[in-house]
């Protein structure tokens, strides 16, 4: 047996889609021009397949920032903060972070993945019952996996099916940890928070919300879903990513005083090396856009209105939602695949997502818009969209 022979269907059914034209799995952007615009080959296109909410991957005090701190600090940090010690500005954005959600404590990750693996896995460690939603993201699938817990699924967004579950387990539910996310990253819904806060008041529990893709864009100053839906209070920790509205790369987790022992104990937050000075200056530099400027996210939202009223007239089907992300559900892989490529043609760069990252069985043409997209800029993805029905 061949060390890949076990990936041999996996690799057939890739190399479907490696037929002539462009591949969508690893997809070469050959040149960025801003947050909406950049080119593939030979074709210049609208960026509409990113996570960049806010348009801030080119926000002026971000770069600037971002440089000054490669200039004084170096390129990275070259060691983990346990080992080799945290320069001021992790704790600096931790303390920003803490006051941003009004918490005591946060905690900076290397990557939103490993915020995620570094607080579940090490609270589930074996004997615990964390409860989360089928479609959850693979880093919560995972660091459940990691820490050994029992793993719980209920139905995506039926909190009926959790509370079910939860009054199966009795006393234990008082212990159990229950996991959510603010938006889906697929489908653009959004849990709900609101019936979940409920149930945990009601059968006890700790109740975590991963905000990746709602930090920036959901509540009055952007703390995310559970600031919009006003149960803050009710959640336990909650875990984000520099990604996706800061615009760089690392995670954080936000919670009470007692949290801080995950430092000593997670180890993702402990074997990795921390985020570079870059990552961490831009994104204080974001965050404070993100607290100045909430005519970004109204911008967002009129984009997001926008895309999606006209890709619903032009009769798509869409997600239940209207949200940043607008996912429009194709029927077969085949097809994804055609329309993938027409669009890219057509100058309008989507992401093709099929299962497992697409949830129960579909294939969708994941579009997402940011703050910066202009309003012609929507219109041209949709009369994109348009064109793909002739
Ligand atoms: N949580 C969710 C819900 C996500 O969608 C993602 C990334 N797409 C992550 C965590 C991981 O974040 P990062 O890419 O910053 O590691």
């Amino acid at each position: 047996m061949g060390l890949y022979d076990k990936f041999s269907r996996l690799a057939n059914e890739r190399k479907q889609f490696q037929t002539s034209g462009l591949n969508p799995f690893g997809t070469c952007i050959d040149e960025v021009y801003s947050a909406t615009e950049g080119r593939i080959g030979n074709q210049k296109i609208v960026l509409a397949g990113t996570n960049n909410y806010l348009g801030l991957t080119f926000n002026a005090q971000a770069i600037a920032d971002g440089q000054a701190a490669i200039a004084t600090y170096g390129t990275g940090t070259t060691g983990s903060r346990m080992a080799n010690g945290s320069y001021g500005a992790h704790l600096a954005l931790e303390q920003e972070l803490a006051t941003f959600f009004d918490r005591p404590s946060a905690i900076v990750f290397s990557t939103g993945y490993t915020a995620n693996l570094g607080v579940i896995s090490t609270l589930a460690a074996p004997g615990t019952i964390v409860l989360i939603d089928e479609d959850s993201h693979a880093s919560i699938y995972d660091a459940c996996a990691l820490g050994g817990a029992q793993i719980i699924r209920f139905r995506h967004n039926n909190a009926q099916d959790l509370e079910r579950r939860m009054l199966r387990l009795g006393e234990s539910a008082r212990e159990a940890i229950i996991i959510v996310e603010g938006i889906y990253s697929m489908l653009g819904d959004v849990a709900p928070l609101v019936e979940i806060a409920d149930i945990k008041r009601r059968l006890g529990g700790y109740l975590l919300v991963d905000e990746a893709h709602s930090f920036g864009v959901m509540g009055a100053t952007g703390r995310g879903l559970a600031e919009e839906l006003g149960v803050e209070q009710d959640v336990d920790i909650i875990l984000g990513t520099f990604s996706k509205s800061l615009a760089a790369i690392g995670g954080f987790a936000v919670g009470g005083e007692a949290m801080d022992v995950l430092r000593y104990s997670s180890r993702p937050y402990i074997f990795t090396a921390s985020p570079s000075p870059s990552s961490i200056a831009s994104v204080r530099s974001s965050l404070k856009t993100i607290a100045t400027q909430p005519n970004l996210r109204k911008k967002l939202w009129n984009n997001a209105h926008r895309l999606y009223q006209g890709l619903a007239t032009l009769g798509y089907q869409l997600g239940k939602r209207i949200s940043p992300v607008v996912p429009v559900i194709i029927g077969s892989k085949e097809e994804g695949l055609r329309l993938w490529r027409e669009l890219i043609a057509r100058g309008v760069y989507v992401n093709l997502v099929l299962p497992p990252a697409a949830p129960s069985g579909i294939t969708l043409l994941r579009c997402s818009v940011n703050a910066a997209h202009s309003e012609e800029q929507i219109d041209t993805i949709i009369q994109a969209f348009a064109a793909l029905k002739n």
